[in-house]
């Protein structure tokens, strides 16, 4: 099958000066175009004209999604308002939401690479695709929509939720491809085989973002879907939105668009980059990304970069599914959950400490997440009040978190406590053998 949305470079040397181009572009157009990065790059004593190489990118200051919300509602806005042709926002549980603007050459550069995503996984324009998550301001939906239009393929706009609905489309239409989580891909399998209708639908392919996921869930997910082949597609609002990278056809990795953005692995403590191999915090910084420039931002997530050829033929760089975030923030069916809520959570209890541990498991039966929250009762607090300590968390939890946790408290002075940032966060939904 040719393949239309391949980049355009043949190997490292002419990716390296692409990259190199689109570094210069960046730096240029970000120094000229918005105020708050002319700023930044003269603070650091960056001259545009002194980047000669692509060493030259450390050099360059971070980003982070503070920058984000001090400048909200346009955050690093490098074009007048006259090229910004749309808007889109993910949630931010703490301050302002997180706002990005986009060109239209912005949108269609998304697209093309959204739908060299789809064509990595082997879809073509005879598949009919359901896309099963959130339209309207979110990157999510509109991603999806646009690579699947790019690609040729027919796009069903489920949206998300609606269990009967989604069943409705898959059988009717014979949809072949489903987009979603991978909660919600796990909540339709069970439900195909609960309905005991698998020989009736035809999904040959799952493309689930925007969630991490095991071994385990991935298998049921596959099994139920009727052999289904999954596909992990990674991606970001600040990044354009979802696709920005998919899972290799031989499923041992994350290939990601080297040609869009360049991608290092920093120490999140140091921020010194990591070699090859070694697990950090994703930094990226975009090449031709015009309203909204990203130079060396900080997006939490946890990666490796895997040197070396893949065995799929793929020149495309690669790097390791997303094992977590460095800020311990930390997803529980559907919900993202920052340290902090939790730790406002528990200000709000009198007789609580400030110590606790959140400890994450899936159960491998029925494949649903179970939260466990271990938290300090306060210096003096006596063991009668226990049971009322307990129920109160579990009571703001649910209301404030819409989270249902096993609480248990300890005795005060019983977690351990570190300089450093204490470990506060165990997720064993990932023992995961796929890297
Ligand atoms: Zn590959």
């Amino acid at each position: 099958m040719p393949r239309t949305f391949s980049p355009s470079f043949r190997n490292a040397r002419e990716l390296a000066s692409h990259q190199l181009k689109g570094l210069q572009w960046t730096v240029r157009h970000a120094f000229e175009g918005s105020s708050f990065y002319r700023e930044r790059l003269e603070e650091a004593g960056i001259d545009p004209e002194s980047i000669r190489s692509l060493d030259d990118l450390r050099r360059l200051p971070f980003t982070d999604t503070d920058d984000l919300r001090d400048g909200y509602p346009f955050p690093l806005r490098a074009v007048p308002f006259e090229q910004i042709v749309r808007i889109h926002a993910s949630s931010g549980t703490t301050g302002k939401r997180k706002v990005l603007a986009y060109t239209q050459k912005d949108l269609d550069d998304w697209t093309h690479f959204f739908a060299r995503a789809y064509e990595m996984a082997g879809v073509t324009p005879l598949d009919r695709v359901q896309i099963a998550v959130g339209y309207g301001v979110w990157t999510a939906g509109m991603g999806f929509q646009l690579g699947c239009e790019k690609l040729g393929a027919l796009a069903v706009p489920a949206g998300p939720g609606n269990v009967d609905l989604q069943i409705e489309f898959l059988l009717d239409f014979q949809s072949t491809v489903f987009c979603s989580t991978a909660s919600m891909a796990l909540l339709m399998a069970e439900e195909i085989h609960h309905r005991g209708i698998a020989d009736r639908i035809h999904v040959r392919k799952v493309i689930y973002g925007s969630e991490r996921s095991s071994v385990s869930m991935r298998q049921k997910i596959s099994e139920l879907f009727g052999g289904a082949e999954l596909f992990d597609i990674p991606g970001l609002t600040e990044l354009y939105g979802p696709g920005t990278g998919i899972e290799c056809p031989d499923h041992d990795c994350i290939h990601y668009w080297g040609d869009y953005y360049l991608l290092e692995v920093v120490d999140p403590e140091t921020l010194r980059p990591l070699p090859d191999g070694e697990w950090g915090e994703m930094v990226v910084t975009t090449l031709c990304k015009e309203a909204a420039p990203l130079i060396r931002y900080r997006t939490r997530d946890i990666t490796r970069i895997i040197p070396g050829p893949c065995t799929c033929g793929s020149i495309l760089p690669r790097h390791s599914r997303i094992k977590g975030r460095s800020d311990d923030t930390f997803k529980f069916r559907g919900v993202n959950i920052y340290p902090s809520s939790i730790d406002t959570i528990l200000s709000q209890i009198p007789g609580l400490g400030s110590e606790y541990q959140v400890h994450l498991s899936r159960d491998a039966e029925s494949g649903r997440d179970h939260l466990r929250l271990v938290v300090e009762r306060g210096a003096g607090i006596e063991r009668g009040q226990l049971p009322q300590l307990i129920q109160d968390t579990a009571h703001l939890m649910k209301k404030q978190l819409m989270v249902t946790p096993e609480v248990e408290v300890v005795e005060y002075g019983s977690l351990p406590r570190s300089e450093k940032k204490s470990r506060r966060v165990f997720d064993e939904r990932l023992e995961d053998s796929v890297v």
